[in-house]
Order: structure tokens, then sequence, then C-alpha cells
């Protein structure tokens, strides 16, 4: 992971009065066909670049996720919404799509600059606001729970190092409005829908707007191309992580969006058929969990990430044994694996689990 530790610039020109934003060139659903703007920012820390999307109409400026809080990402945020005349102090208001650093970091400044409301779900909302009392419990929880995990304790350290090394950021904490599924949010002049997809964190939103040739969905980390977002270590919240987050992937299954808007990378040109490749890829990893039950017998989240993933780095430290044990927990709770302790077993013959080890039923997502 990098750090720049370059703060030269920090805090210099984004305060002051709102200035006049009249005629300047900020794009809108009107004059472009990329809409809403896609700012990708730098990041290094985390799962690669972070998006934040740009929204401004009607003499309003709205940011759907704002970066991670680095000096550089700040810099490339700024100069990407200067390229269109507008300046912190202009964001009228900031939607999150979920608590982590990399979609959140950035809206303490903003709103520090010019006052933005910043919305985010009630669930999210202490971690986004660094209120002191949920964050010693989620400390505190976590611990616990890469115990319970089998985490040796040098991997734990090691982990807890990783993740204290971003408290060096900026980490302005906003002032947070709360958002609900079905509200309606007002955002640069635009209408959009708010839908709760939890799963790769408790509060995590989707936002959905009509533009130009379809429904949008903005996803966050609920639905990404090219790799599958983390379950089970990502929010330690997360109650029946896997469970919950299959939940959601159906609800953007069925919603006939044009077009997802994610968090990291390229737009998705098909919503529905991403969301259920991500389901089959789950399937297909408990799959790959209960043969390595069957082949090196009871183990903990530890040692079955460790067979399904290799030595890990980073916060991969973190996410392979919540994956591992987000399945775990799952394929216990219908019936085909029994804990004992830490460990894990199977309840019965392998080759007696249905295909679909989910328990979910196929083919109606
Ligand atoms: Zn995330
Ligand atoms: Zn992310």
């Amino acid at each position: 992971m990098t750090v720049d530790s370059d703060h030269g610039s920090e805090g210099s020109d984004d305060g002051g009065e709102k200035g006049s934003t009249e005629g300047v060139n900020r794009g809108s659903a009107d004059h472009d066909p990329e809409w809403p703007v896609r700012i990708p920012l730098s990041n290094e820390a985390f799962e690669g670049n972070n998006n934040a999307y740009l929204f401004a109409a009607g003499g309003e400026v709205g940011l759907v996720d704002t970066g991670v809080a680095t000096p550089d990402a700040r810099e490339e945020l700024r100069a990407r919404l200067a390229d269109r005349g507008i300046g912190f102090a202009d964001v009228d208001a900031v939607a999150l799509t979920h608590w982590h650093a990399d979609h959140a970091g950035l809206a303490g400044a903003i709103q520090a600059a010019g006052g933005a409301t910043v919305h985010v779900h009630p669930a999210d909302a202490p971690l986004v606001e660094r209120d002191e009392e949920a964050w010693s419990g989620f400390r505190t929880a976590s611990v616990g729970r890469y115990e319970a995990w089998g985490m040796p304790p040098d991997r734990r350290e090691e982990l807890i190092a990783f993740l204290e090394s971003t408290d060096d950021y900026d980490h302005a904490a906003p002032e947070t409005t709360p958002v609900e599924d079905g509200d309606r949010l007002e955002l640069g002049g635009t209408s959009l829908d708010v839908l709760h997809l939890p799963g790769h964190t408790a509060g995590l939103v989707g936002f959905a707007l009509d533009a130009p040739g379809g429904r949008d969905l903005l996803t966050g980390d609920a639905l990404l191309p090219v790799y599958t977002p983390n379950v089970g270590g990502a929010d330690l919240r997360v109650e029946r992580p896997l469970a919950t987050y299959l939940d959601t992937l159906d609800r953007i299954a069925s919603g006939g969006y044009r077009r997802a808007l994610p968090g990291h990378r390229d737009p998705i040109a098909d919503p529905a058929a991403r969301a259920r490749e991500i389901a089959d890829h789950h399937a297909d990893r408990a799959r790959r969990v209960v043969d390595t039950l069957d082949r090196i017998g009871p183990a903990d989240a530890w040692t079955v990430s460790a067979d399904l993933f290799g030595d890990l780095s980073g916060i991969h430290v973190l996410h392979g044994p919540g994956e591992a044990w987000a399945h775990l927990e799952h394929l216990e709770r219908v019936g085909h694996v029994r804990r004992e302790g830490r460990e894990y077993r199977l309840a019965g013959d392998p080759t007696d689990i249905p295909g679909d080890l989910l328990g979910r039923g196929t083919g109606d997502r």
C-alpha cells in the first residue's frame, strides 16, 4: 500500500464562498451522453480505483461517493471538479453508497468546504461519522471474530496494523443525514431512488435514476465488474452475510436496469446477467468449501480460506477468511455443515448434498 505523504496543497483552495457557477461546463443530462459524469479516483489501499459520480443540473451539484481521503485522491477529485468549474464548496449534497473509506473518505472535507449535506443509510452512518462508541464496538467485535475464525495471532496483528494505517488518512468526519430504502433523493438536480442493498456492508444503498436510454443503478460495491464484492469480511456487522447478499443480487437482477454504475471500474452493461453470474460464483465457491472439508476434515474458517485462496496479505487477510466464514456460516444454516467450537465439519456424505447447496432454488434469479 502507498500513502502519499504530500499534504502540500491540502485545504488551500476548497474553502470560501459559494461562487456563481452559471454557465460553466458541468456536463448535464441534456448535453452529456455519459450521464452522470464518472470521475475515476486512484486508490492503492483497498480494491483499486474508485468512482465518484457527478450530478450537476438546475444550479445544483451533487456527488455519489467521494473516493479515499488520501492527498492524491483529494487532488484528483478537486482537479476533475475544477475542469467543470466546480469547487468543493459548490457541492450541495453528497450521497454515500456505504461506509468504506474508499467511498466515504472525502465527504467530510467536501462538507467542511461548503456545508454539503451528506446522505448515508442509518446502518452505516455511525461509522461514517466516526462515532467513538460505534468504532470501538466495531474493533472489539472484529478482534473477537478474527479469533473465532482461527486467524493466527501474528496475522491478526498484521491485519490490525494494516487497518490502523488507514487512520493516517484525512478522516474529517461529516455530519450525516439518513436515507433509507424507498426514499427519493434530489441530488444535483436529479431524482434518485434509494435501494437498501445490504451484504457487502450493513447499510449499503444503491441509487436508481432515469437516464437517457434507460434506468441506471449506482451500485457502490453491491455489484462490480471483473471481481466479486467481498462478503463476510467487508463488514463484520452483517448478519447472515451470504444469504443477505444473495437477496441483494436477486433484487438487482429483477430490477430491469439498463446499466449499473459501480463503485469501481467501468459501467456494467447487463446488471441482471452480472448479478446472476456472481450468484453462480457463490454457488461454485460453496461447493469448493464442501470439497475442502471433505478432503482435509474439520477445519476453521482460516484453514478453509488458506485452502481456497492460499497465503494472503493486506486487506485480503480480512477478506479471505471472511468470505470462507460467510460460506461456512451459510452452509451451517442450511444444514450441510456442523460447527463445533471454531471448526466446521460436513454434516453428512458430501455426495448426498444436492447441487443447489446454497438452499435457494436455481433458475429463478
Ligand atoms: Zn466497499
Ligand atoms: Zn469499494
